[in-house]
């Protein structure tokens, strides 16, 4: 299997390649050339496979042959063996045909991990192999960096640097980054916003001296590898509750539109699910898109759901490009206009074709909290507002007698104990591991927003490192 450009000009790669580039050399994003396709016999093939089993058989065709299987099994035992459940993303039932599927069971409380300990195994696994070694560097507005903390930690290929808005996340998410004892990790706080994070490292990249020097790499969300992996508890879910022989609805809480897009990978390669229901916060760019017809652009409001406060998704590209049939310089020159002009349109029918697949809601801080204290008084099951965004939106829509609906709860409620409390009057409690989180040392550097500054703090650590 090869990858190829979502815009069409940057190099066709290999998985190994397209694992360590992230974005394409054209600005679009990296997919695979074709499909892998199962028959319902096929599907009907995993059932009772564990996890860590179903996630060999449903990754390998992804992995064009770069690794063997027996290496591979390794590392999916190996990313998922310290997760807090037996089942790894457990259901818990809510109504007759309702469900929630808990994906806060990794090292980071957030769905985050179960991509991100197999990416960061991957990467330390082709590092090697090509005799490399990489710099991480990357922005969070807080759980993405923790989780590609946990993920890199350890690794003698890789160096990793996460910058943080100073003061703008909470305790729980800086604490998770500050207090792992790595010497191959180093948390920057930087004095500006998350846009500024943001913005400097795109800096870094764009800056190839300073790119090449590191060997600069990235594991934001539009990581092939991060979508890959995804794929699987959609598999797992399925399979839990009757695939292939019951169809499936899913609702996702979505920000940047990778989750809800693995599912849509999931679905192309046969699982049999009717539709996807999105969930937003105030932030609701997708939910006017599919609601108009039209995708406008407009300022971020901070809301209870902060991994959420984003105002363009990046992954729906790739959605596009299956909507334009993978014509990468017609995806190019759209997303052209786009910028440009704040807002753009597909034309009717591709907005009908879409909206086919996908409904979408949006949900005010008010109504999130209301639900959250509703649903723990009515079923016990507590959720953060992340996930409580993602149940709301799959109660507007009525499944048929054949459908069961899966909502996926992205992070544990004790990552955001404030709103939860407010909400339901609960405090929620810490698993087990992390309770001595606030007694732990913190390390961390301070740094002004100044590109200057922090390129040579990173590369003053980098030439200590190598000295040493
Ligand atoms: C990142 C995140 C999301 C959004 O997921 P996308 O893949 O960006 O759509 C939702 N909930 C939580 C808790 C997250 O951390």
């Amino acid at each position: 299997m090869k990858y190829i450009s979502t815009r069409g000009s940057a190099p066709e790669l290999a998985f190994d390649d397209v694992l360590l580039a992230g974005l394409a050399r054209d600005g679009g994003l990296y997919v695979p050339d074709s499909w892998p396709k199962m028959s319902k016999a096929d599907v009907r093939n995993l059932q009772g496979l564990t996890y860590q089993e179903l996630a060999v058989r449903v990754i390998m065709p992804f992995l064009g042959g770069s690794i063997s299987e027996d290496e591979f099994s390794q590392m999916v035992s190996d990313s998922y063996a310290h997760f807090d459940h037996p089942a790894v993303a457990p259901l818990k039932q809510l109504a007759p045909g309702q469900w929630v599927a808990e994906l806060f069971h990794g090292p980071t409380l957030a769905f985050k991990d179960y991509p991100l300990q197999l990416v960061g195994q991957l990467f330390d696994h082709v590092l090697k192999k090509k005799g490399e070694k990489a710099t991480i560097i990357g922005a969070t507005s807080g759980d993405t960096g923790s989780a590609a903390i946990e993920a890199c930690r350890d690794r003698d290929a890789i160096e990793i640097f996460i910058l943080h808005p100073k003061g703008r996340v909470s305790d729980v998410q800086r604490r998770q980054m500050t207090t792992v004892a790595s010497e191959n990790v180093h948390n920057i706080a930087l004095e500006g916003t998350f846009d500024d994070c943001q913005d400097m490292v795109k800096a870094m990249f764009v800056d190839e001296n300073f790119r090449d020097r590191h060997n600069l790499s990235a594991v934001n969300s539009i990581n092939w590898a991060r979508i890959m992996a995804q794929i699987v508890y959609y598999f797992w879910t399925a399979l839990s509750l009757g695939a292939p022989d019951r169809k499936f609805i899913y609702a996702v809480p979505t920000g940047n539109f990778g989750n809800v897009y693995a599912g849509y990978v999931a679905r192309k390669m046969g699982l049999p699910i009717s539709k996807f229901v999105v969930g937003s916060n105030a932030n609701d760019i997708l939910t006017r898109f599919f609601d108009s017809g039209e995708m406008a652009m407009s300022p971020v409001k901070p809301t209870l759901s902060p991994s959420m406060d984003i105002q363009i998704s990046s992954n729906f590209e790739r959605l596009l490009f299956e909507h334009y049939r993978r014509d990468g310089a017609a995806v190019a020159k759209v997303l052209d206009k786009f910028r440009r002009d704040g807002k753009i349109n597909f034309g009717q029918s591709r907005w009908r074709a879409m909206r086919k697949n996908f409904e979408s809601y949006r949900f005010g801080d008010n109504a999130t909290k209301d639900f959250i204290g509703e649903l723990f008084r009515t079923t016990g099951e507590l959720l953060d507002p992340h996930s409580a965004i993602g149940v709301m939106a799959g109660q507007q829509t009525v499944p048929a007698d054949d459908e069961v609906l899966i909502a996926l709860a992205t992070a544990h409620p004790a990552k955001f104990p404030a709103a939860v409390e407010e909400a339901s009057g609960i405090v929620p409690a810490l698993p087990q591991r992390l309770t001595d989180l606030f007694d732990r040392e913190e390390r961390l550097h301070t740094l002004p927003n100044d590109i200057g500054q922090v390129c040579s703090y990173i590369d003053s650590k980098l030439l200590k490192k190598a000295a040493a």
